[in-house]
Parts: C-alpha cells; structure tokens; sequence
C-alpha cells in the first residue's frame, strides 16, 4: 500500500494480470472478477483481439487532434451511429463517464436555450459540477458546494410525479434506465416511457445514461432497446473501450446542430477509438449482450433458489446484479474477497452489486453462488 494514495482506500490485494473473467494477485492467488472493475471489461480482462488491435494502432499512432479525420475515429463514429436507439446518430468522444454527462447537459441547455435540469433520487451520473449536481448523494456533494444551478430531483420511477415536472422551462430530464450506484433498481418501461412523452410534449431533452447499463450489460445492447425508447442524447463509457479510458455522447440531429461550442484535447484520438471498435466487434461478434441476458437469467434465479430467504432482495437485468442482504454490504464483501477469491462491489451500504465481464459461464455463475450461499449463511 502507497503513503501517498488519500482518495481511495486500497484494499489488501495487489492484482498482477488478468485473463476472462479472473484476475491474480502478485501472491499467485486466483480471484474471479463479479465487478469488472465497474464495469469496464465487458469482453474480459486482456481480450486478445482488443489486445491486438489497440497494440497494432499504437504502434502507428498514439494520438492525433480529433480535427484530423482518422479511419479509426469515423469507424467508432459509424458504429455506435449503427448501435444506437433509433435516429440517435451523432458522436461526441471525451474520456469518461462524468464529462459524456457533463457534454449531454451542455448540449441540452445548448439546443432548447434552456436551464432548468431534472434529475432523480437515488441517480448516480458523475463527479464533476454539473454531473455530480445531478448526482443524488449528498455526501457526494456538500464539501463541493455550490454546485451548478437549476438542478430538481424528482422521485425515480413515478411517472406521474415526472409529468408534473416537466415544463417548458425544462432543458434536459438526466436518468438511467435501472439505477446502478444508487442500489440496482430497475425502472419499469411504462416509466421510461412517460418520461419520454413528457419530454416530447415540451421541448426538452430525454438524456438516457446508459454508462452502466450499455453495451450489452442489461441484456440488450442499450437497455433503452428493451424499453422501446430513443432518447435525445445517450451516454456511454465505462466498458466501451474495455478498459481504457474513454466516454462518448450520442445524439439526435436537433440537439448536435445547435450543440454549442464544447472540445477535449483527448476527443477520440487513434488508439483509443481502436480498442473501442474492437470491443464493440467482440460484444457483437461473441454474443455477449445474449450471453449477458442468459447467464444473469441463470445466475438470478440460481441466488433466488439458494440464499433467498437468507437476504432482502435479488434483482437486476442481464449481468447487472444487485443482491440486497440485511447486514452490512462490506462485511460480505470482504469475506468473499479474503476467504473465497471471489472480487464484487457494493451499491451503497445495504447491497452487493455484481457486474461480471459479460463472457461469464454458468459455471462461473455456480462458483458465485455457491461462494455467496457460504457468506450469506455463516
Ligand atoms: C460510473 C458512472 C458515471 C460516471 O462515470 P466516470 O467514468 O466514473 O466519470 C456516470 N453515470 C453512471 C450511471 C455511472 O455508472
């Protein structure tokens, strides 16, 4: 452990390489990996082909400026123009979660010349001013304060409560379709799409986060997809380039043509768009959103039927998991990590959230349950 490490607390594991869906320690220990490091290998830790294709692309170029066009950069443009929900066909790439939400409320406010923004409780959408201001915690955000103006927070999943809040006045409504950090808590699509009519109905933007849910996690490629709706602006990252650094703002033509002025010096350079075209290829090309749908179908109703009595609630889409138990989330955590070699993370004190690379198996979803049977029940 480092004397010059003060924002996050180290845990007493130092992880050496990777490989699938497990990780080992320096000791030679073997872990399997239930978190993804947030989410953020979806192929698995040292996909060969993402490997070989960032590997050969910085071999002939880090970066340049994203006003030189690049082959690597319209490719990932294309892409995720293909993937999107419907007419949500503009990119915009920055290199995290938080600025693709920070570019989504600029845009916004851009295009309706508007302010006010709705968010919701218990929503989680970054740690810079204008994403953590739409961010629920307040933990997260006294010491910050004050944060940006116009933010209101409706209740997460009452549709009748959105509706009233909705106005003219409104820039942009910020949500994600099942809440990650905040607990894992699925939205119902009648919900989403109320949200979504409401929006219409006066002008403002509907800005999906799907940085947690995306690309395949939830069991479709967008969990937008399997509510059958198209935001205005999309936001994705996390596990986009499988590991390395990268966010990106999808959007209609309405708010890209009057999006205002807004610039990265790391938009979309060569190598990271390379990783990202990869993984996406893999995601397509490996099944991983159908993998995603079944084995969390599986390893869901495998939890339900060993420890359901033994804890609150098991819920989640896909490979997004949260397992609610009645004592403390980090006291299980824990026990997994040191006794049982098996790596998850928590979503707020109560709840122990798994999201697994989406290349799991039903075996490795045996391992987990049987390790989270033993941790429940001692
Ligand atoms: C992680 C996350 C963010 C923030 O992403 P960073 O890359 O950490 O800035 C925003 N929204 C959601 C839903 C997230 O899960």
């Amino acid at each position: 452990m480092s004397d010059h490490s003060f924002v996050f607390s180290e845990k007493p594991i130092r992880i050496d390489h990777g490989e699938g869906v497990r990780l080992y320690a320096e000791d030679g220990t073997e872990y399997l990996d239930l978190g993804a490091s947030y989410a953020c290998t979806p192929a698995g830790h040292c996909h060969p082909e993402v490997l070989s294709r960032t590997t050969e692309q910085l071999e002939q170029l880090f970066y340049v400026q994203a006003s030189y066009p690049h082959d690597q950069r319209d490719e990932l443009y294309e892409k995720l123009a293909h993937t999107a929900p419907g007419d949500v066909d503009y990119t915009w790439l920055c290199n995290s979660g938080t600025e693709a939400n920070e570019a989504a409320l600029k845009f916004a406010r851009s295009a309706t010349g508007r302010s006010k923004i709705l968010s919701t409780t218990r929503g989680f959408h970054g740690r810079t001013m204008g994403a953590l201001a739409c961010t629920w915690k307040d933990k997260y955000k006294q010491p910050f304060e004050p944060l940006i103006d116009g933010v209101e927070f409706v209740p997460y999943g009452d549709a009748d409560a959105m509706r009233e809040a909705v106005d003219d006045e409104t820039a942009a409504v910020i949500l994600e379709p099942l809440q990650g950090e905040g607990g894992i808590n699925p939205a119902s699509t009648g919900y989403l799409q109320a949200v979504r009519e409401a929006t219409a109905e006066h002008g403002a933007a509907m800005v999906m986060d799907e940085i947690q849910t995306g690309l395949g996690r939830t069991g479709s490629f967008w969990a937008s997809d399997a509510h059958d709706v198209v935001p205005d602006i999309l936001t994705t990252a996390k596990g986009l380039a499988n590991g390395l650094p990268v966010g990106a703002t999808l959007c209609r033509e309405w708010v890209a043509e009057d999006a205002g002025p807004h610039g990265s010096t790391f938009s979309g350079g060569p190598a990271i768009c390379a990783a990202a075209n990869a993984t996406l290829d893999v995601i397509h090309d490996e099944g991983l959103a159908e993998n995603a749908a079944a084995v969390g179908e599986y390893l869901r109703s495998e939890l339900e039927a060993s420890v359901g009595d033994e804890v609150r609630d098991v819920r989640g889409n896909g490979l997004m998991v949260g397992v609610e138990v009645k004592r403390g989330a980090n006291r299980m955590l824990r026990d997994l990590a040191l006794n049982h070699q098996i790596l998850a993370l928590p979503a707020g004190r109560t709840v122990v959230r798994l999201l697994p690379p989406l290349t799991l198996t039903e075996s490795d979803a045996d391992e987990a349950v049987d390790a989270i049977t033993e941790v429940v029940t001692s």
